[in-house]
């Protein structure tokens, strides 16, 4: 039986995650930082761990429960928009997002990506087309696109380190999505979403590694 680590399960495009790779028959870990869902998440048959990833010490903590397990598949979801307003942000701002979407792939991925190797897994981040530099035309949300800016950059990285291990390292935007970040609005649903990212990454190869893919698989610029 195929193991997915999902990070950042509560609700959203990762609670979908967990509900689908169950659905299929996987073994599934997922992370939330509240107990009452993490015991949501093991309603749902998932191994389920507290984290905030914005805690080194609650990283830390999920690195010694990991320690010997394989993985096949690991999604880093867990992510925050941040302020709406249309300056600079403060520096309390700063800190919150790019801790939650930078600093946390920072840590997590030299603690997840050595478990993906010894299957030649994939390790996956959601990041954002907002933090595409090559196709932008609009400046809304400027922290939150510094901030999935910067989390390909620190994919890319791993995609050097860990594709040398046989991990196939790639950045994902999941479209448009109806979640509380996404809003009513979007245009797709998290199951259509979380269908594609998990098509697309069960099929790319190595030649994957380091890429930058919309949740159908077509290539970003970065
Ligand atoms: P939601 O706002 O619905 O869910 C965000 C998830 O991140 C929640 O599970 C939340 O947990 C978790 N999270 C936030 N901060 C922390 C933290 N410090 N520690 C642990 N978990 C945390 O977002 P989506 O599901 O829509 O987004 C998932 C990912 O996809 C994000 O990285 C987002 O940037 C990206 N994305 C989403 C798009 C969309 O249209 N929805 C578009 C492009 C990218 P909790 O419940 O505890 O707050």
């Amino acid at each position: 039986m195929p193991t997915a680590l999902i990070v950042g399960a509560s609700r959203g495009i990762g609670h979908e995650m967990v509900r689908q790779y169950r659905l299929e028959g996987w073994r599934v870990i997922a992370t939330a930082r509240k107990q009452e869902d993490c015991d949501e998440l093991a309603q749902l048959g998932a191994e389920a761990h507290q984290l905030d990833v914005t805690v080194a010490d609650s990283i830390a903590a999920l690195a010694w429960r990991l320690d010997d397990e394989q993985l096949d598949v690991a999604w880093l979801v867990a992510g925050v928009y941040g302020p709406t307003h249309g300056s600079f942000p403060t520096g309390p701002e700063f800190d919150t997002v790019m801790h939650t979407n930078v600093l946390s792939s920072m840590r997590l991925i030299p603690v997840v990506a050595p478990l993906l190797a010894d299957t030649r897994g994939r390790l996956a981040v959601l990041s954002s087309r907002m933090g595409s530099i090559g196709e932008r035309s609009a400046a809304n949300g400027t922290l939150y696109r510094a901030s999935k800016a910067a989390l390909n950059s620190v994919l890319k990285d791993a995609s050097i380190t860990y594709g040398a291990q046989g991990v196939t390292c790639v950045a994902f935007h999941p479209g448009w999505v109806q979640t509380d970040m996404g809003g009513a609005e979007a245009g797709l649903t998290p199951e259509h979403s979380v269908r594609d990212l998990r098509a697309t990454l069960a099929r790319v190869d190595a030649s994957a590694n380091g890429s930058f893919l919309n949740h159908d698989g077509a290539p970003i610029a970065w």
